[in-house]
């Protein structure tokens, strides 16, 4: 077994523990292998292993990767990061699920690059854990507001919540507001279930909240190059 092999299956081995302590289904979790800062050829390995769900936080990274792996079967890419009005085409073009949306503008844009009136594009709203609005997500008291403004736009499908856990807080106790902010979307859109919750350093503590959607980076893909 190859090193990336080895650690994807311990990754996903603790996966399944963690669901089934906290008596959950495994196969109710969807594990997205953040790809970032590592090259194309890493995503094809990553397919030949059985990876179907991969990650980018960054247009421009997405845009060379996405034609580097086309014809892999299968294949879904998911945009996890900060996200400009103008990539809106580009990222909705290419990704499956849009982890990202954070305020009206953005929602818009993806809305008005819908290649035909059908088709429509699944999305998480990011909710802010921090109080630093330079961070990527909607500040929570935002949450149904811009949960309303997704609902009348026709080629978007809202989906559920997405947040990254804050360095200076205890990881359960950020995914228990998560939880939280999820139940609140629920009273305007019951069927926005899903959470993107838990990296490598916190994906127990998510699991253990609920989420439905890890992003695992580093623990499966080993450190990043460069910008580590
Ligand atoms: C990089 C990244 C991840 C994965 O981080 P790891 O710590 O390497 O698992 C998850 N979510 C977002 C938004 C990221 O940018």
């Amino acid at each position: 077994m190859t090193g990336l092999a080895a650690r994807l299956a311990a990754v996903d081995r603790a996966i399944a523990d963690e669901a089934r302590a906290a008596g959950r289904d495994p196969a109710a979790i969807t594990r997205i292998v953040v790809t970032k800062f590592h090259p194309g050829s890493l995503v094809r390995e990553l397919h030949a292993l059985g990876v179907r769900d991969v990650g980018e936080n960054r247009q421009q990274e997405l845009a060379e990767k996405a034609p580097e792996t086309r014809g892999l079967e299968g294949l879904r890419w998911h945009f996890i990061g900060q996200a400009q009005t103008n990539k809106a085409a580009s990222i909705r073009s290419l990704a499956s699920l849009v982890h990202s949306v954070d305020r009206p503008r953005l929602a818009d844009a993806l809305d008005r690059a819908a290649p035909d009136p059908a088709d429509r594009l699944d999305v998480l709203i990011q909710v802010n854990l921090t109080p630093d609005s330079a961070r990527g997500g909607v500040a929570p008291v935002g949450i149904e507001a811009l949960a309303e403004r997704i609902q009348t736009l026709p080629s978007l499908h809202l989906r559920g919540i997405m947040a990254v856990a804050p360095l200076d807080e205890e990881p359960g106790r950020a995914f228990a507001r998560v939880a939280d902010y999820s139940a609140r979307l629920r009273t305007v859109v019951p069927g926005a279930t899903w959470i993107s919750a838990g990296m490598t350093a916190d994906f127990p503590e998510a699991i253990r909240a609920g989420t439905t959607h890890l992003r695992i980076g580093s623990a499966i893909t080993g450190p990043r190059p460069d910008r580590g």
